[in-house]
């Protein structure tokens, strides 16, 4: 579980989708602009539209003029909290916002959340877990909105209990991009119980390879989770989203053409070596070549007195993006710096836990001291050259796996996955 708390990712979400948006300063979208791209969400959706309410207007206009409180979001940890959502004082007494719309006459369920001035509604639901539980229930009917002194919007969401909610509504749709930070939110019928998974089947099993980045409440027993951020997604793959009973389809898309198209970055390295190099794949398995194809345009290759600082030959990660420095070229030393490199480019941590997991069954008492990666590595050559080269100086001196059960393992768990972006905040 990521110890971040869900308003902090949320807060981190603000960043990238902010700056996905516009370069120049954000303008300012009226509330009926932002009611109608919202309406226009939910009709893709098949969700009705939202009207105004006359009553929940006004109220929330006296409320969102005293929010003094509530700022947009500066730094990636300071998501605000909405501090006039269940309270608001009047005459130093603290009233609910609710008891206030319905003493006033107002029908139906309300709810009170926050939105950002001049952010599409879009980035809106993006960000502000609470607010698109309520603005993305089929049973809402009203939306009202106003804006803060200090940048932000109070919106009021009237929410018909009585109304059917049956189906988990899912936003946005389509495939999910692993590089955007909100991967997919879930808007769940009231009574929905059980801890929020995406799932991949790999081999007989369900691995988790994500928990959620927020789980929070809508109006009348609604319940949002939200996915993405925690954790890193491969392209043109299969999940799912489960929640107890519940469970929805998802898939990513495809890896960009343009990132395919691009392949190893050589420095320093003179033509034979990088023949050498290349021809290791030649020969290899055709899984290695396979994978090859995939995150070579993520990894640069370095020879020369200057690839390593002090090991012969040594692979480091930086972003989505490795270094592996060579300057020793024997294949085993390449291959174990490209098992690197598939180590962290590559394999999620329920990848790398279903590897290390195999190798100690198969009897690697290594576990106390060698990194997991090292282990990876030594394996991974060994796969490749299909032996253990006379003489090798490793972590390991046999193939603790036969090489049908590695291609098995790093077929069903190997592929790159991209970082999402993570940026600062768009003031
Ligand atoms: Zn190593």
């Amino acid at each position: 579980m990521s110890a971040r708390s869900p308003l902090v990712v949320a807060a981190v979400l603000a960043g990238a989708l902010a700056l996905s948006g516009s370069a120049s300063a954000p303008t300012r979208v009226g509330v009926a602009a932002q009611l109608e791209a919202l309406n226009a969400i939910r009709a893709q959706l098949g969700l009705e539209p939202l009207r105004r309410n006359l009553v929940a207007d006004r109220l929330v206009a006296e409320i969102a003029a005293r929010d003094l409180e509530d700022i947009p979001p500066a730094t990636l940890d300071s998501q605000p909290d909405c501090a006039v959502c269940s309270v608001v004082f009047r005459n130093g007494a603290g009233v609910d916002p609710r008891k206030l719309y319905s003493r006033r006459g107002g029908k139906s369920k309300i709810g009170f959340g926050l939105w950002r001035q001049g952010w599409s509604a879009t980035t809106n639901l993006s960000v502000f877990f609470p607010t698109a539980a309520m603005a993305l229930d089929p049973r809402a009917r009203t939306f009202s909105a106003a804006p803060t002194p200090r940048g932000m919007l109070v919106v009021a969401i009237t929410v018909d209990p009585r109304a059917v909610f049956g189906r988990p509504v899912r936003w946005p749709r389509g495939e999910i991009d692993p590089r955007r930070q909100l991967w997919v939110e879930l808007v769940l019928p009231p009574g929905t119980r059980g801890h929020p998974r995406l799932l991949e089947r790999r081999s007989s099993r369900s691995v988790v390879v994500a928990h959620p980045l927020a789980d929070t409440v809508g109006v009348a027993g609604a319940r949002l989770v939200a996915f993405g951020l925690s954790s890193v997604l491969a392209y043109g793959h299969r999940y799912s989203v489960r929640v107890g009973s519940v469970s929805t389809e998802v898939a990513t898309r495809p890896a960009p053409v343009s990132f395919l198209r691009r392949s190893w970055t050589f420095v320093s390295l003179a033509s034979a070596e990088r023949q050498a190099f290349l021809g290791l794949f030649r020969s290899g398995p055709a899984l290695l070549r396979r994978l090859a194809r995939e995150f070579d345009g993520a990894v640069d290759v370095v020879g020369g007195p200057r690839a390593c600082s002090v090991a012969d030959a040594c692979e480091r990660v930086d972003a989505d993006r490795a270094t592996i420095g060579l300057r020793r070229f024997e294949s085993f030393v390449v291959l174990h710096e490209v098992g690197h490199a598939i180590f962290d480019l590559g394999l999620d941590e329920p990848g790398r836990r279903l590897f290390l997991a195999a190798f100690v069954r198969a009897g690697w008492k290594g576990e106390c001291c060698t990194p997991s990666s090292e282990i990876f590595a030594d394996q991974l050559a060994f796969w490749a050259l299909g032996r253990v080269p006379p003489g090798v100086d490793s972590y390991s001196e046999t193939m603790l796996l036969s090489r049908g059960r590695f291609t098995e393992l790093l077929r069903q768990n190997a592929a790159y996955r991209p970082l999402s972006a993570v940026g600062p905040l768009e003031r």
